[in-house]
């Protein structure tokens, strides 16, 4: 039997209306989202779809993902044996620099076809699963707190208990305001947590912090910016709450430092920052050496990205502080999938079915979502 090969590539830069603004310091988001879709199909017939979302304060922009795929990735793709997954991201890397979310992209939608054409889904390919639903975060980010504490009344009693505040874009007192009203109304009901997005200077840092450690979060999630490992390291050591490493974690690389520099107590993965699956497990590999857990982190991924989210957590032991895969029930008006995958009780459902265990279809694609470009 011939192994099958990458017989076709499609691409759409794709633009998404979300129902409201999302206030994060930087790169504040209104109105709409834009992330790059990719239908691979192999010569035996089968479709797999990925999806590259970046975000330009992050990790780069959608039209350079779309030129990255269409201009120097589809050329070393097309032709290639689709089980050979990591030969071809190991060439991937060679032949381009940086772009993480294009490699991804690529990598999640050969996942979906050895799935689809074997009958296993993508956590079956990454070992298995070890849990069945994520528990799910949703992030206080509203510009209007007051339109998010309303959502909260509504979700709260439908199981929803995760919420991660997003802090250091307002004056420091109305943060605490904000968490003070949170723990008045909730109380221990919620876990609570902040990210700061690199927000905080190194100097009076430890001050701020000490005062959001009276609302007892969980973890604080990057409070300063990614250069300043040092500064982690002393936050976490003085600090009785754990601090989570997001932009300061990328890689296996920069996961070797933060062990390696104590520059942190948990650490976010997030597919479009690690670049694969397999090296997202790679990094949660380092992390359990070192006793660090795991958080399912997001940039702005609509229903694909989010499902390989989704197959990665659940067949990945370390990734246990929950995800953020928020956006399809409750920032996106719409999604591109046929059908979302399942929440239920402020969980994800990881969702039973081959490959990415997901729907998703050029009509789909079509009727959810204005398509700015194809190629
Ligand atoms: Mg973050």
């Amino acid at each position: 039997m011939t192994e099958a090969t990458v017989e076709r590539i499609r691409l759409f830069l794709i633009e998404s209306p979300i129902k409201m603004a999302r206030l994060q310091g930087v790169g504040n988001v209104k109105g709409t989202v834009k992330r790059v879709l990719i239908e691979l199909t192999s010569s035996d017939g089968v479709i797999g779809w990925g999806e590259a979302a970046p975000w330009e304060v992050f990790t780069g922009t959608p039209e350079a993902a779309f030129s990255a795929l269409d201009i120097y990735l589809r050329p070393i793709a097309l032709g290639k044996p689709v089980r050979r997954i990591r030969a071809l991201m190991a060439e991937l890397d060679r032949a381009l620099v940086g772009h993480a979310e294009a490699k991804v992209a690529i990598e999640m939608a050969l996942l979906d076809i050895v799935g689809k054409s074997s009958g296993l889904s993508v956590a079956d390919l990454l070992g298995g699963r070890v849990r069945d639903t994520i528990p799910l975060s949703f992030s206080i980010a509203d510009p209007d707190f007051p339109a998010d504490l309303e959502r909260m009344r509504k979700m709260v009693p439908d199981g929803n208990v995760i919420y991660k505040v997003k802090t250091g874009v307002k004056p420091h007192r109305e943060d605490l305001d904000h968490l003070e009203a949170i723990r008045k109304e909730f109380g221990d009901k919620v876990d609570l947590r902040v990210d700061y997005n690199q927000a905080l200077a190194p100097f009076g840092a430890i001050k701020i912090l000490r005062d959001v450690e009276e609302f007892a979060p969980t973890f604080i999630e990057q409070p300063v910016p990614r250069k300043y490992l040092d500064v982690m390291a002393q936050l976490t050591a003085a600090l009785e709450t754990p601090v989570l490493a997001d932009e300061s974690c990328f890689d296996r690389r920069d996961m070797m430092e933060v062990v390696r520099r104590e520059a942190a107590d948990a650490v976010s993965i997030k597919l479009m920052k690690a670049g694969g699956l397999f090296e997202a497990q790679a990094i949660m590999a380092i992390a359990d050496i070192a006793g660090l857990p795991g958080y399912g982190g997001t940039l702005w991924e609509g229903g694909i990205g989010l499902a390989a989210g989704t197959q990665l957590i659940a067949a990945t032991p370390g990734i246990s502080l929950g995800c953020e895969f928020y956006m399809p029930h409750h920032v996106l008006t719409e999604d591109v999938l046929e059908e979302r995958v399942a929440n239920r009780a402020g969980h994800v459902v990881v969702p039973d079915g081959p490959g990415l265990g997901i729907r998703v279809s050029e009509a789909s694609v079509r009727a959810n979502a204005q398509v700015l470009a194809e190629a």
